[in-house]
């Protein structure tokens, strides 16, 4: 090990001489990027940019695999609950729906009225994206469906939804048949 790289220097090398000079100031810019430089503990930085991008790989990509790519396009801007008094069953938080589905999150679906909409697709022309709403809550109403006859469900949130009018008619015999 030479002189430079033993731990009682670590972090006290300000720059890196072996590196080739090409911009003025590079050879600072190389000790915050030479690894052996750096203990591990000079290096949280990494292990937190780490940590971000595998969180945006498991956001991205977990509703791309299950085939429902749009909810990942939601700026969550919520310019969709403009949406109101034409909404039939009267859902006013669309984008909970759009979290819930990109998320995976059934309670918070169920919560919402997810199970509910009629997909009409009156809520549609009040996104800023114009994603495709009406599909993409039934992507989330059949994984939701799923769930429930899976019994992944928690039994609170069916029997919540039940006592709510939560639950559209296309479900009332799963979520029965889930919770009895
Ligand atoms: S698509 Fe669903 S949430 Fe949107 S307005 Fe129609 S019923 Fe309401
Ligand atoms: S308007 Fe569109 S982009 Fe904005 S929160 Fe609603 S669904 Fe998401």
């Amino acid at each position: 090990m030479s002189e430079s790289e033993k731990p009682s220097q670590i972090g006290k090398n300000r720059s890196d001489e072996s590196q080739p000079l090409i911009l003025p100031g590079i050879h600072r810019y190389q000790f915050f990027t030479n690894l052996k430089d750096r203990g591990w503990t000079l290096n949280l930085d990494r292990v937190a940019l780490f940590g971000i991008v595998s969180a945006l790989l498991a956001t991205t990509v977990k509703p791309l695999l299950r085939g429902n790519p749009a909810t990942i396009y939601c700026y969550e801007c919520r310019a969709c609950y403009a949406t109101q008094d034409r909404c039939p069953v009267g859902i006013s938080l669309q984008a909970e729906l759009v979290v819930a589905g990109r998320a995976l999150d059934y309670d918070r679906f169920i919560r919402n009225g997810g199970l509910k909409c009629v997909r009409c697709g009156n809520c549609q022309s009040f996104c800023v994206q114009y994603l495709p709403l009406p599909r993409m809550f039934e992507i989330m109403q059949q994984e939701t469906r799923q769930a429930i006859l899976a019994g992944i469900v928690p039994q609170e949130s069916l029997i919540q939804g039940l006592q709510q009018g939560l639950i559209g008619k296309e479900f009332i015999d799963d979520v029965v048949k889930a919770i009895s």
